[in-house]
């Protein structure tokens, strides 16, 4: 199942499926290359609605460095535990925005990642038991103003100003994500990265067990996993697009306020 959340034309917050076009009685309904949100018996062409976030983050908890490549290409090390920093709720923007990206900075970046949805309040969990407080995963843009990430400790300012997370457009339940699923970034349709998740470092599990050792996490917290090799810069009027295979297309343009 993927959900999402979405606006209808008459202003209303709904919670939907996002089916995909590969069963014949969804073929006859679709009319765009993304299938369709049903609500109810209702259905919706996802291009005619507001995605909203798909769901609202008391934090989300980032994994920095946890693709060896990645590390490799800021002259970094793997750490021997996971770099972990957050990013606050507003840092949350969706699917079909254009986020507006803060002034005056050079280098803004976007980093693909595996957003880890948590479905309910937990703290202590063993990496064995991780799964079961998992709701399902989305894609998440773990934006990057390195102008300032480079010049602090804690990555305020680099990681956490307002629309640095666009996440979505959906969470996708488990069994749409395969262990070595790719992902991959695209910037105007150019692939900039393309990679799979079985290069992290440090496993969901593992994350799991690590963060909830610290902290409790609440449903619709997420962890961001971390972003493997191929990072770079965002220009006036981008298109990002973040595919994982199985659980979606993430999709979000972005606006520089001192740049024409
Ligand atoms: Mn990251």
């Amino acid at each position: 199942m993927r959900r999402v959340r979405f606006r209808d034309a008459a202003g209303n917050v709904r919670g939907g499926r996002w089916t995909t076009v590969d069963g014949e009685e969804v073929v006859t309904a679709a009319a765009g290359p993304y299938g369709r949100i049903a609500f109810g018996d209702e259905t919706f062409d996802p291009e005619e609605v507001d995605i909203l976030a798909p769901c609202e983050p008391t934090k989300i908890v980032c994994v920095g460095r946890n693709y060896a490549d990645h590390a490799a290409e800021h002259d970094a090390e793997v750490p021997d535990r996971p770099l972990l920093f957050l990013k606050p709720p507003n840092t949350v923007a969706s699917h079909g925005s254009t986020v507006t990206l803060p002034a005056g900075k050079e280098r803004v970046e976007y980093e693909a990642e595996l957003g880890v949805v948590i479905g309910e309040q937990c703290r202590h969990v063993d990496a064995a038991e991780a799964e079961d407080v998992v709701a399902g995963y989305t894609c998440l843009n773990d934006l990057s103003n390195r102008d300032d990430q480079e010049r602090e400790q804690n990555w305020v300012r680099g990681k956490a100003f307002d629309n640095a997370a666009p996440i979505g457009p959906v969470i996708a339940t488990s069994e749409h994500l395969d262990d070595d699923a790719a992902i991959e970034t695209r910037v105007n349709g150019e692939t900039k990265q393309s990679s799979s998740i079985d290069k992290m470092v440090f496993s969901v599990p593992e994350l799991v067990e690590e963060i909830t050792t610290y902290m409790t996490l609440e449903p619709g917290d997420i962890i961001a996993t971390g972003t493997p090799e191929g990072v770079g810069s965002l220009d006036q009027g981008d298109t990002v697009e973040i595919e994982i295979d199985g659980v979606g297309t993430l999709r979000h343009s972005v606006t520089f306020p001192d740049r024409r």
